[in-house]
């Protein structure tokens, strides 16, 4: 995967808009900011695009009838929004004070003062949080199929979870491995009736249902996984060489703690302005709460989020 280019800000310190966050809903708040002429700083921690960047082919994005890669689909904003003078500076947000139009943003690149702050931080992949996880990252398990996929040419994997990222995942790994094995506590999916007609018709996919995983073991690299049916309790071994973990998302949501009301998952409160509780500080995409957790929806949050801090910043 290619990591996009970011440029460096300008000498400036002070911004009318700071975004934090570079996925669909930040560089779709930037497009509008910097076509309202303001002056505009996107900050983003990793790879432009955000997660979108995981998804080899995004299908339900409109205007690409034919599908686009995640990763073209976050360069093609990337691209439109910096034409129009957005700035952009690589670097992780440690710390935000509020203040009245005075909100001052630390990064390891600097502190910034933004007059108004468009929250875009969107969520990270939830962990399973069993024995052998931690351990075995980058050796086994991964994250992302469309990064590792290739990795297990010919080798029998695992995906866990019953969403639309498990069942994109494992119809993706299908192109790779030999065998995909998917396994989901319920018994039956959650993900949306057209990805699951594909994979129950993917003579790779198989479900096994009703099942937990409880361990990951291996040597220096994953070699099973233990199972455990939760209907009758009996515990399994499946031997395999890699296990996708594609069971949602929490939000990038730590550090506003404290300062802004969060859901009981994290999710940060707004209304359908996308005004949180502090005045000048919007929250947009994935990260808020009841985000339909969709590109187009975070690209729409992050349109409403623009909108509306140039309205604070107008009157
Ligand atoms: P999700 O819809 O929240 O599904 C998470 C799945 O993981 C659920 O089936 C859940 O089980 C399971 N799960 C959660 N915690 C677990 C645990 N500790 N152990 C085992 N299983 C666990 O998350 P998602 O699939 O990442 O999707 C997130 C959003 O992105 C959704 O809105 C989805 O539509 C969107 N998305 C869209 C596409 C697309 O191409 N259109 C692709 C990927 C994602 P339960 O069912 O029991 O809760």
């Amino acid at each position: 995967m290619s990591l996009l280019p970011v440029k460096q800000s300008n000498s400036s310190r002070i911004y009318q808009v700071v975004i934090i966050g570079g996925g669909p809903a930040g560089l779709t708040a930037g497009l509008y900011c910097a076509r309202s002429r303001f002056n505009s700083l996107l900050i983003e921690q990793g790879i432009i695009g955000g997660k979108i960047t995981n998804a080899e082919r995004v299908e339900n994005y409109p205007a690409f009838p034919r599908g686009i890669s995640g990763i073209e689909l976050g360069q093609l904003i990337f691209e439109q929004a910096t034409s129009y003078g957005l700035e952009t500076l690589l670097a992780e947000v440690s710390t935000v004070v509020p203040g009245h139009r005075h909100n001052l943003v630390s990064t390891g690149e600097g502190d910034f003062v933004a007059e108004s702050i468009i929250i875009a931080s969107g969520s990270q992949f939830r962990k399973l949080d069993v024995p052998g996880e931690d351990k075995f990252v980058g050796k086994g398990v991964s994250y992302c199929a469309t990064c590792d996929a290739p990795l297990f040419k010919g080798k029998t994997v695992a995906v866990i979870g019953g969403g639309d990222s498990a069942v994109t995942e494992a119809l993706y790994l299908g192109n790779f491995a030999s065998s995909v094995k998917l396994i989901h506590r319920r018994s039956q999916l959650r993900a949306s009736k057209i990805f699951q007609e594909r994979a129950t018709a993917e003579p790779k996919i198989e479900f096994i249902w009703d099942t937990m995983v409880t361990q990951i073991e291996g040597d220096g690299v994953v070699k099973q996984l233990r199972l455990k049916n939760i209907r009758n309790d009996k515990i399994s071994i499946l031997q395999l060489a890699g296990v996708f973990v594609a069971i949602g998302s929490e939000p990038n949501s730590a550090q506003w703690r404290g300062l802004l009301p969060l859901d009981e998952e994290g999710y940060i409160i707004t209304n359908e302005l996308m005004e949180t509780k502090i005045p000048g500080v919007f929250a947009a995409g994935d990260v808020r709460h009841n985000s339909a957790r969709q590109a187009i929806t975070a690209a729409g949050d992050g349109a409403t989020a623009a909108i509306s801090a140039v309205r604070f910043l107008s009157f």
